[in-house]
């Protein structure tokens, strides 16, 4: 199927050929398989580190992109990745996502310390959500606790991606709980260190070919050197993060979508009914019409979102938020239907609709459910409209 192409340079064409040609060759026909053991995709993992992938969210002097660090970059690989399959795909973004808070409050010793490891491929992890912090990230309770010239880091994060495989995590903890989400800080953690170990796996809906597990820090000892920030700017790196990672997760809305337009597409022009391919049917056509339209709809924002991150000083949150939220919504939208094309063909494990169907949902829960997306897009209208009326 020909979609519009958001490749714009010669350097971001060859990027996302590479990626597109890994999605196919090699993400594709594991997908089944992961989806299945649920273990992490290791061997695939490192061939996306060897394409230099993990490079294109990173500044060039940091060994990253020549060009510099791209949402726009990170988008276009996560979506292509995606449409081979959404969960291996998700080792790639949440990478992206554990590495922002360095990229956005790091300084440039913990920059050179950590950004060119991940550039060559050492994965990271993002570790905010605790079993009763949620929507409600301002009420984590993890605490790290001024000790000397250091912090004494104790609590548990729960479902946390890529938990138990990476290397680096940014975790968020109250270094004074008393003052609520000005309280909090970012630390980075390494597997390995002491008093820090991993918890449940968890079994999943979707997205099985990525790990979902409980971080649990026990009296772990890090320096001031491993403090993202000041002290208290915590909450503001990780809503700065969600700024630009958004558009990551919508992107991987629309490697989802697009590639249940193809599977949905290409069944109904060899499954014949009544004599006829069933595509031949107006009624399937205008279905398959809607789901494209859609998804390219959701495509068109998230590129012209990415853009406006990559060529604007002023913070994104509106329009990230507007990304994350339709792409999603579309993509939960469009593998319905797709399913829906198949019949109850769409149904059984043996096509891989119903697996994208499953790998959709994540995409309206995580970073943010899309209540709270559209309480955020609402928030910013509102306040927009009350900065005019001044
Ligand atoms: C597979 C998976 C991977 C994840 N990966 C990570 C990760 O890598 N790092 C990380 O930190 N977290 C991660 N998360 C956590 C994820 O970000 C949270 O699940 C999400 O933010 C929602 O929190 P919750 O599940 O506790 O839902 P809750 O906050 O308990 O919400 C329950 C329901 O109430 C609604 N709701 C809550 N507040 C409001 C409101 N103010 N207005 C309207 N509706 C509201 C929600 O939309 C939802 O429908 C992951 C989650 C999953 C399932």
């Amino acid at each position: 199927m020909e979609w519009l192409d958001y490749a714009g340079t010669e350097e971001q064409q060859m990027m996302r050929d590479v990626a597109r040609e890994l999605a196919r060759e090699r993400l594709a026909p594991a997908a089944e398989e992961y989806d299945r053991s649920e273990e992490f995709p290791w061997t695939i993992v490192k061939e996306i580190a060897a394409a230099d992938l993990f490079r294109v969210f990173i500044d060039e002097e940091f060994d990253g992109m020549a060009g510099g660090m791209s949402i726009h970059n990170m988008a276009l690989v996560t979506e292509e990745l995606s449409w081979g399959c959404g969960g291996i795909a998700l080792s790639f973004a949440a990478t992206a996502l554990g590495t922002l808070p360095i990229i956005i409050s790091g300084n440039d010793g913990q920059k050179k310390k950590y950004l060119p490891r991940i550039a060559g491929g050492t994965i990271a992890a993002f570790a905010l959500t605790e079993a009763n912090a949620g929507s409600d990230a301002a009420g984590i309770r993890t605490t790290a606790k001024k000790d000397g010239d250091g912090y004494i880091i104790n609590g548990t994060k729960q479902w946390i991606s890529n938990g138990g495989e990476a290397e680096i995590y940014t975790v968020f903890a109250m270094t004074d709980p008393s003052k609520g989400a000005r309280g909090a800080s970012c630390f980075i953690l390494e597997k390995g260190m002491e008093g820090f170990g991993f918890g449940k796996k968890e079994d999943k809906l979707g997205i099985r070919g990525s790990t979902t597990r409980e971080l649990v820090f026990q009296d772990v000892r890090v320096s001031e050197e491993n403090r993202l920030g000041r002290e208290g700017t915590g909450f503001m790196t990780a809503m700065k993060t969600f700024d630009m990672s958004r558009p990551g997760v919508a992107a991987q809305a629309c490697g989802i979508a697009k590639r249940a337009v193809d599977e949905a597409v290409s069944y109904a022009i060899t499954r014949e009914q009544f004599g006829k391919p069933v595509a031949a049917n107006q009624g399937l056509q205008f279905l398959m019409a809607d789901m494209a339209m859609k998804t390219e709809a959701a495509r068109a924002l998230v590129f012209a979102t990415a853009k406006y991150i990559d060529t604007h000083e002023k913070r994104s949150t509106k329009f990230s938020a507007m990304s994350k939220c339709f792409a999603s919504d579309v993509a939960m939208q469009v593998t319905v239907d797709a399913v829906q094309v198949l019949g109850g063909y769409g149904y059984m494990k043996e096509y891989p609709v119903e697996k994208l169907m499953r790998d959709a949902k994540i995409t309206q829960i995580y970073e943010g459910t899309n209540q709270i997306q559209r309480d955020e897009i609402g928030r910013a209208l509102v306040k927009e409209a009350s900065r005019e009326a001044r």
